[in-house]
């Protein structure tokens, strides 16, 4: 009688039992070995610290061209930073040096929708490790309604499978930091209950500590076992879109001004982007604390994107918004083709709606929507072909208003 070798199951008892050289098994065990293989698989894919490879700077920033248009003075202090950190890692596993490498936190000033997040979100993909976005918007001191700091840790454990060990090699990016800025000099926040003291907490994860975090997130319960988290090195990347900053820093240029060099240095300063000049003592003025401006030491900016990078942003990078239309379509059977009248008409739009980058999608998804929720049950259908003509007539029959807030 041939029964399963490993369970022991009779054939009559299985639906199938498959012979080997010197033995059988049947469909259960299988299955069962098949989740065993996966399960396992998937351990070895974690992130394994010491599995990380040394990324030369020429080589992020290659990496970072393949999926983000321009910006390569941020590319470029970003991908320094990242080789920093790493070699920093490195080094630390070492106990017997005697330089310690300082942790190099990033912070990126430019509009938004011109790639802040991709750039921090690329980074993450190409180290393969935890990495996750936090919105400073949301985090209040202790004690108000909003979200404790911790929560920050929360996520990033969530992210690594509370995998302690890779969570505090990971990377985080916080988003709108400017928005806890102080209020005094900056008339665009409405609330702070957030502000100088949010800052503080933030301090705490910056230069590294051990902090105690829930793992679940949300209010403390006194009940939840806390997991302690070291932020020594993980590396955190601020973003922001420092609305008005521009004055600050044109301020500052002129006061410059006065003394040695004077003429010539205004002379050569560039009026139309302000931002190239950024420097720490900016940010001060708009409201962050210097102890958090000195935890942030990598400070660089992102340029506006004009009608010429939103062109490219649509169609040249790896995972473009047209690339990723094409590939939809494909799936469905459907050749997809875009006319360069129709993009340039796209691009129009979103300079019109003053979003960056952003806007495109938005765009693209309002002109498409009919085709995506038409197409597929059309068996006749094999190509579709969006002339500007097509472009204008489905996004004016949308609501147009609601793509501008969107
Ligand atoms: P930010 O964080 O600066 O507000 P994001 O990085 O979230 O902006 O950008 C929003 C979207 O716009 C991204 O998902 C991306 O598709 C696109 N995008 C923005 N900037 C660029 C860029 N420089 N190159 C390619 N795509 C970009």
């Amino acid at each position: 009688m041939d029964r399963c070798s490993f369970c022991g199951r009779e054939k009559r008892d299985t639906n199938l039992l498959i012979a080997g050289i010197s033995g059988h098994i049947c469909d259960n065990c299988i299955e069962q070995a098949y989740d065993i293989v996966q399960e396992e698989l998937k351990k070895s894919d974690d992130f394994d610290i010491n599995s990380i490879q040394l990324v030369k700077p020429t080589e992020i920033k290659r990496f970072l061209d393949e999926y983000i248009i321009g910006q390569d003075e941020a590319k470029k202090y970003l991908s320094v930073a990242v080789y920093n950190h790493y070699k920093r890692l490195m080094h630390h596993h070492r106990k017997d040096e005697e330089v310690e490498i300082d942790k190099s936190n990033i912070i990126l000033v430019g509009a938004t929708g011109t790639g802040k997040t991709l750039m921090a979100r690329t980074i993450a993909r190409l180290l393969n490790v935890p990495f996750t976005i936090v919105d400073a918007t949301v985090l209040t001191e202790a004690g108000y309604v909003g979200e404790d700091i911790e929560s920050i840790l929360t996520r990033l454990l969530q992210v690594a499978d509370y995998n302690v060990e890779a969570a505090e090699k990971g990377i985080v990016f916080i988003d709108e930091i400017d928005k806890i800025a102080r209020k005094s000099d900056n008339p665009s926040i409405t609330r702070d209950v957030s502000g100088e003291g949010v800052q503080q907490g933030l301090l705490k994860l910056l230069e590294g500590s051990v902090i105690n975090v829930p793992p679940q997130g949300g209010r403390k319960h006194p009940d939840q076992k806390m997991i302690p988290v070291d932020t020594k090195n993980i590396l955190f990347i601020c973003g922001g879109a420092f609305d008005g900053i521009e004055k600050k820093i044109g301020m500052r240029l002129n006061t410059k001004v006065v003394g040695y060099n004077a003429s010539k240095n205004l002379d050569t300063v560039d009026r139309q982007n302000l931002l190239q000049y950024i420097a720490p003592q900016d940010l001060k003025s708009f409201g962050l604390i210097p102890e958090i401006i000195g935890r942030l030491p990598v400070l660089t900016y992102l340029e506006p994107l004009d009608r010429k990078a939103l062109r490219r942003i649509l169609t040249e990078p790896k995972n473009s918004i047209i690339r990723q239309y094409l590939k939809l379509f494909e799936m469905d059977g459907i050749t997809l083709e875009f006319k360069d009248a129709a993009l340039e008409y796209i691009v129009d739009k979103a300079v019109e709606f003053k979003l960056g980058a952003r806007g495109l999608r938005s765009i693209c998804e309002a002109i498409m929507m009919d085709a995506m929720f038409e197409l597929p049950t059309d068996k006749e259908k094999t190509e579709l072909i969006i002339t500007k003509k097509y472009a204008i007539e489905k996004l004016e029959k949308q609501n147009i208003k609601r793509l501008k807030v969107a």
